[in-house]
This record gives structure tokens, C-alpha cells and sequence, in this order.
């Protein structure tokens, strides 16, 4: 049964977080935070007698994402009225596109455990964005629904592929690789709630497409999708059917329920939106944008390898988040060792992150502040390990370096003589180790180890391993035996 072919399709939705205000109306996209319902106009809301009148610079920073997914444009494309009944829009239909969308026929590549794919796109169209339906607890089970009409209006950005992805983990490097590429056109900011949400289809051995609505983090479609063939994979082993259907993924049950029997295309009567005109879009304008597009992430990662002599693998996990890259790359231009400072982000900084649950524009320091503390490193004034500690200290205060290494009086300590008085208050108060060290030499290394906890790790255990074992040579001497 687990040879079965699995094909997942995904759906997903951009907001453009560059833009400051909604697609057809002139109210705030800063809905984050705000209390209910104030980011809105008789436009947005749909009231009669209102025009949509659309934002320019939403085409254009579509345009830029259609473009970077290597898509062919339409030169003419259409807005159209997608007709449901559904709280979340109070005009009981989406503005979005339907034939002639902005974009067809794109790809991706993506990158799953060092093996290349091509993930083609199908289309990229426009779109607003619904309002936020609010509920008590579980989907399922709340007792009522709030709406929040804030997010309705936002331009949105909607990518759509092929049924190309064969795993969940396939799935998660698409995602991962499209968040890359809005964050460095800077359309997008992944990394703010609810700003890329999915829905996924998915099949298995050419039976009935499930969609999973609404997913909001990578890890969720992931994990969804992992249920999800299980799920399929359970009922065809029993002989039953997949029934075509829209499922909800419950995060905190981590299970998918079925919500509704899956509309069709037609159930939504599409047709063209009468208050908006067909929008031309001109080859002059298109290559003012393709001459306007940033780095792109594989162009990104090439240039990191060559110029700073970073790995693949390196690449990819700073690329991954444009932030990070961002960070390494100042880092790099101001400490000057490439590999270290990568290291030092992605092996140091990153887990932080991850383990803080913060972003890198969360950080309250700057590459600067880090490339100060290497500068500390490499003058021999604290050890590796004290930086790693100042490293997460300064995640947690934002304090520099320098301050935090006076407070907590860190240093290193190379000085001989300094090393020689916490040798001889351990060897004082460890006096059987001692005995058992002049004996056997495996026991010396305990003893270091103690005199370095004395020294809260500050002591260079190299040195500390001299003296000590010095010391013990000198004991033996002493008693006239001969060092084993
Ligand atoms: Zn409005
Ligand atoms: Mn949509």
C-alpha cells in the first residue's frame, strides 16, 4: 500500500504586506492588532452606490511575483465576481480572476534532500482577501462565529501548481522556496501571521482530490498532509472511498474533519466584474518590472557559495530566510571570516531563534554587536564557549558584548600564575583525586575538569591541562616514582 503515488497540488495565498493600503479601497492593510472592524468603507464593506477602483501598485507587485515564477503573462486580465454565501465577505462575493488571470504557466525549483525538482505553477491571479472569522475555541464545536472585517479588501496573491509534489516534505521545500522568493521581492513578509495561508489537494494512486483549507504554517501543512495520506491510505484499505470533500486541519487535535461536500467551479457563477475594466498590461511595463527584480533566492545562493566559498547546504538554510542571509551577509562584511560567521548564524544564532520562537528582526542587536564578539573571540579576551553564552545573553537582553562579559565577569583566563592559585585550592579540597591522579594519569583529566568549574569555564583548558599535569609530575617526582 505505501508504493500508492501520492500527488499534492497547493493553493496558495500572498498578502502583499508592502502595500499600505487595500486593493480596491484607499482603507489601511495594517490589520494586525487592531480591535475589530475599524479598517473598513462603504467600498470594502460592499455597500451600495460604491466603486472598487483598483490599486495600481498591487498589479505591480504581482506582476514581480508572476515574473520571478517565470510565468507568461497575459496581457489582458479580467477581474471577476466569484459568487458565494459565506460571512467572511459582506458583498457575498470575492473580487478575484478566473479566465484570463495575470499569470499561467510558471515553475519552481525546489531542492529535497540535495535532489532537484521542477514544480510547475499553473497560474498566479489576483484576489482580496476575505475578513477573519473568529471562533470560540474548535471550528467544529464554537457556539458562534465573530467576524472581523479589517483583513477584507487586502490585495492577495494567489499561486497555484500543478499536482507536482509526491511527499509532505516535497510540499514544505515548495513552500519554503516561495516564502524565500516574496520575502527577497520584498511582497511578502512570511514571517507576519496569516500572511501565506494554503490549501492543499491531495491524491493518492489517481483516486479522489481532498482539499484541506486554510492552512496557516508550513509545519501545519506538513504535518496535515502526513494525516491526510494516512487517512486515504486507511480508507482504500478497507475497500471504502475517498469522498471528495473540503476538510478543516484541527492544529491542536492534529487531525483533518471534513467540513463541506467540495463545491465546483460553476457553483460559484463566476463572471466579469462589471465595475472594474479589463486591465491591459503592456510589454513596456512588464519589463520595467523584470528590469526592477531583486536577487533572487537561487541566483542568492549561487553568488554565497562562490563569493564567501559556503557550502550548498549553507546557502540554502541562510537563503531560506531573507533576514538571516541579510544578517550573515552584513557579519560577514564587517568580522571578514565567512565561514565562521555562518557558522556562528546558522549553527549559534538560528537555534536561538528556534528555540526563542522570535525572528531575526525581532533581535534587538545588530550584526555589529556580533561581529564584536568574534572581534572578543579572536583577541583571545573570552573563549568560544563564553561567546556562545554571551551570544544567547544578548538574544535575551540586547545588551552589548563587551557590557555583558564585564557583568557577569567574563573573560578568559590564560594567565598561568592565575591558573596555578585554583589548582591548588582543587588539589587542597580534592585530595583524594589527587592520590588516585599521581597513580593513574586518566584521573588527572577529572581533576582538570574541576579546576575548570572552579574557574566558571573561564580557564583555557589547554594551559589548565599543563599545570595540572605538572603538578601531579611534580608529586611523583617528589615521592620518587615515575610518571606512568
Ligand atoms: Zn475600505
Ligand atoms: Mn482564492
Amino acid at each position: 500500500m505505501s508504493g500508492l503515488q501520492v500527488k499534492i497540488g497547493l493553493e496558495c495565498h500572498c498578502q502583499v504586506t508592502s502595500l499600505k493600503t487595500k486593493m480596491f479601497c484607499r482603507c489601511s492593510s495594517d490589520y494586525r492588532g487592531k480591535p475589530p472592524n475599524v479598517n473598513v468603507c462603504p467600498t470594502c464593506l460592499g455597500l451600495p452606490g460604491s466603486l472598487p477602483y483598483l490599486n495600481r501598485r498591487a498589479v505591480e507587485e504581482a506582476l514581480k511575483v508572476a515574473l520571478a515564477l517565470n510565468c507568461k503573462i497575459n496581457r489582458k486580465m479580467v477581474f471577476y465576481r466569484k459568487n458565494y454565501f459565506y460571512p467572511d465577505l459582506s458583498k457575498n462575493f470575492q473580487i478575484s480572476q478566473y479566465d484570463f488571470p495575470l499569470a499561467v504557466d510558471g515553475y519552481v525549483t525546489i531542492n529535497v534532500n540535495g535532489r532537484e525538482k521542477t514544480i510547475r505553477i499553473r497560474r498566479v491571479h489576483m484576489e482580496e482577501d476575505p475578513g477573519r472569522l473568529v471562533y470560540k475555541g474548535r471550528i467544529d464545536t464554537s457556539p458562534y462565529t465573530l467576524v472581523d472585517y479589517n483583513r477584507m479588501g487586502i490585495a492577495l496573491i494567489e499561486v497555484v501548481t500543478e499536482p507536482d509534489m509526491e511527499s509532505p516534505a516535497e510540499a514544505k521545500a515548495f513552500l519554503e522556496e516561495l516564502r524565500s522568493i516574496l520575502e527577497h521581492l520584498e511582497v511578502s513578509d512570511g514571517s507576519l501571521e496569516g500572511s501565506m495561508r494554503c490549501d492543499v489537494n491531495i491524491s493518492i494512486a489517481g483516486g479522489t482530490r481532498v482539499e484541506i483549507k486554510n492552512i496557516s504554517s508550513f509545519k501545519d501543512v506538513e504535518k496535515a498532509l502526513a494525516y491526510e495520506i494516512m487517512r486515504q491510505r486507511n480508507l482504500l484499505r478497507m475497500g471504502r472511498e475517498v469522498k471528495r470533500e473540503t476538510r478543516h486541519w484541527d492544529e491542536v487535535r492534529g487531525i483533518t474533519v471534513a467540513l463541506r461536500a467540495k463545491e465546483e467551479e460553476m457553483d460559484y457563477r463566476y463572471f466579469p466584474e462589471p465595475d472594474l475594466v479589463p486591465v491591459e498590461i503592456s510589454d513596456d511595463f512588464i519589463e520595467k518590472v523584470r528590469s526592477s527584480l531583486p536577487e533572487l533566492p537561487s541566483a542568492r545562493r549561487a553568488r554565497l557559495v562562490e563569493q564567501y566559498n559556503l557550502t550548498e547546504y549553507e546557502a540554502r538554510v541562510l537563503t531560506a530566510d531573507k533576514q538571516l542571509a541579510d544578517f550573515f551577509e552584513k557579519l560577514a562584511s564587517i568580522h571578514g571570516k565567512p565561514k565562521v560567521d555562518c557558522s556562528v548564524v546558522i549553527n549559534e544564532l538560528l537555534r536561538l531563534l528556534n528555540e526563542k520562537n522570535i525572528e531575526v528582526r525581532d533581535l534587538k542587536f545588530t550584526p555589529k554587536e556580533v561581529a564584536d564578539l568574534l572581534f572578543m573571540v579572536d583577541e583571545g579576551v573570552v573563549s568560544w564557549k563564553s561567546a556562545k553564552y554571551i551570544l544567547r545573553r544578548m538574544v535575551e537582553t540586547g545588551e552589548h558584548p563587551k557590557k555583558i562579559a564585564e557583568a557577569e565577569g567574563i573573560r578568559r583566563i590564560s594567565s598561568v600564575e592565575e591558573i596555578e592559585k585554583f589548582v591548588s585550592k582543587v588539589f587542597e579540597e580534592h585530595k583524594g583525586d589527587v592520590e588516585a591522579a599521581i597513580k593513574d594519569d586518566k584521573v588527572i583529566h577529572r581533576l582538570v575538569g574541576e579546576v575548570l568549574k572552579e574557574t566558571r569555564m573561564l580557564a583555557d583548558p589547554k594551559i589548565t591541562f599543563q599545570v595540572v599535569s605538572k603538578r601531579i609530575r611534580e608529586l611523583r617526582a617528589e615521592r620518587g616514582l615515575a610518571s606512568a
